[in-house]
């Protein structure tokens, strides 16, 4: 299957924090990527700014060197070049007065502008302003947020007003690339563009619904940004509550960016707060060759989650009934993120006690191996008796589309693009970051109250035993956390 690429409009793209890791690891390669497949117009140009003095030919060595190690792509002779005569680089000081002048004269009259903020959040504002003061931003042009969008509801709604006095909410893109991701896409394909699941996508049918998000590494070196923020904030309010927005929403009436977001939104206020006995937290102990949680964020009385469990039920008509189990850790089994709808027993079984439990599991897997899987119940093969077996149907991309799915953007890649394109329907809206802070505040303001202290995990496993009980007591069980 051949995948068709359209060409974006010309434009220019500012990267804000071109020097950092952000940019050299996600952001160049990724816009190198898209260069290759044909869908950056040869007349874009990309411009670095950042605070380092450094000349445009030592930019775009770093940029060379940042696309071989973190992912080139097959390529013609002379393309990495090409491209690199795209890139341009400006110092400039995102609170002060300098570079500003030159930066502005890199940027080209009637073409889209696209200004990305890949610096920390504390310098949102202070960029904002000066694009807008110094009349590099107009009516037209996009700014682009990095994640976290805030530490709380407070700053959150500080923030989102910092931006709201400079630029209009359909200029601005905040990011969260999980949004990016092809499954998640696939999952509104797959639940609109059918006709198959939307009818049993509901309470009567769907026993529950798991979500989990693990990891195999621990903080690494973001231990003393990681200490202050923990599972709940840095994974749980955006990445798995964008998730459970798109798997919990009523269909929009289009694809369209308001109407999608409306329902997302809807479904996040339909949250019921979370009972202290539906959630447990957990921080990794030492293991194999590693030092524990508390060693690597250098706070040995440090209360900061690296794991958190939680079930969550949404009050509306649809899902009333139905809980939503959540899961994210760090130092756990596998690398993996998996939406699992588990649906009901069938309502009698004809087959008889020895028949077993067999229950139907649609598994949609975000990484690795994006797919989805639907686990059927069949006969198992065989003389004898009617022994019952599930199988699952594997719909893994790769296999069913073909090697052209090699060639699938990778989020950042796909989101930089919808930017340009002025799509933002894959991008958070400040109401809904703001709703997601306002479920998630009372959360931890609950656990700091209450001094709560994360239960201790092995490494390699599935988390804290607790977070084991918090199914089993309700008769039910986590998937196994395998990559
Ligand atoms: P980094 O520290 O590696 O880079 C920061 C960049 O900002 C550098 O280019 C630096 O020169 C520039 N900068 C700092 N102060 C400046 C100033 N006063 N004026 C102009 N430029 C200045 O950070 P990073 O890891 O690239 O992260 C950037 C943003 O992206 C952060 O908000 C981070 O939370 C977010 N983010 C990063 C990742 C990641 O994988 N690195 C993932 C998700 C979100």
């Amino acid at each position: 299957m051949v995948s068709r690429v359209i060409p974006v409009d010309s434009f220019d793209l500012v990267i804000f924090g071109g020097t950092g890791d952000l940019a050299r690891r996600k952001i160049l390669p990724g816009l190198f990527r898209r260069y290759c497949a044909g869908q950056v117009p040869p007349e874009a140009k990309i411009i670095g700014a950042a605070r380092s003095e450094m000349s445009v030919e030592e930019f775009r060595e770093m940029v060379r060197a940042s696309i071989e190690e973190f992912g080139s792509t097959p390529h013609e002779p002379g393309q990495l070049s090409s491209f690199l005569e795209r890139v341009h680089y400006e110092a400039v000081d995102a609170t002060g007065d300098d570079g500003w002048e030159a930066l502005k004269s890199h940027l080209r009259d009637d073409t889209i502008r696209a200004f990305y903020f890949s610096v920390g959040p504390s310098l949102f504002g202070a960029i904002a302003e000066r694009l807008r003061d110094k009349g590099l931003a107009d009516a037209e042009s996009r700014i682009v947020v990095e994640k976290p969008f805030g530490h709380d509801l407070a700053s959150a709604k500080s923030l989102n007003a910092t931006l709201a006095q400079h630029f209009d909410e359909t200029q601005i893109y905040r990011i969260d690339h999980y949004l990016g991701k092809e499954t998640v896409q696939n999952l509104m394909a797959v639940r609109f563009g059918n006709m198959l699941f939307e009818p049993l996508w509901n309470s009567q049918y769907v026993d529950h619904i798991q979500i989990t998000v693990a990891e195999t590494v621990g903080v690494g070196g973001r231990g003393s940004y990681y200490d202050k923020s923990g599972a709940m904030r840095d994974m749980v309010q955006n990445h798995l509550m964008q998730l459970l927005c798109l798997i919990a929403m009523e269909p929009p009436a289009k694809f369209d960016p308001d109407a999608v977001r409306d329902e997302k939104l809807k479904v996040i206020r339909a949250l019921d707060p979370v009972e202290p006995h539906h959630m447990v937290r957990g921080q990794y102990a030492a293991g194999g060759d590693e030092e524990g949680y508390r060693v690597h964020v250098e706070n040995e009385k440090s209360r900061t989650e690296s794991f958190v469990a939680m079930r969550v039920n949404i009050s509306n008509w649809r899902w009333a009934g139905t809980p939503f189990y959540l899961r994210t850790g760090k130092r756990l089994r596998a690398r993996t993120s998996e939406i699992a709808v588990v649906f009901k027993d069938a309502p009698h079984s004809i087959f008889g006690a020895d028949a077993g439990r067999h229950r139907n599991v649609l598994s949609i897997r975000l990484q690795p191996n994006e797919g989805m899987t639907l686990d059927v119940t069949i006969k198992e093969p065989g003389p004898g008796g009617m022994r019952l077996v599930d199988v699952p149907l594997d719909m893994t991309f790769a296999d069913a589309l073909g090697p052209d799915t090699e060639a699938v953007p990778d989020a950042y890649e796909r989101l930089i693009m919808d930017v340009i394109r002025g799509n933002q329907t894959l991008f958070m809206r400040g109401d809904e970051v703001e709703a997601a802070w306002a479920w998630t505040d009372p959360i931890i303001e609950g656990w700091e109250a209450r001094g709560d202290v994360p239960k201790p995990y092995d490494p390699g496993g599935p988390g804290p035993e607790d977070s084991l009980m918090l199914l089993h007591r309700d008769g039910r069980r986590w998937r196994e956390i395998k990559a």
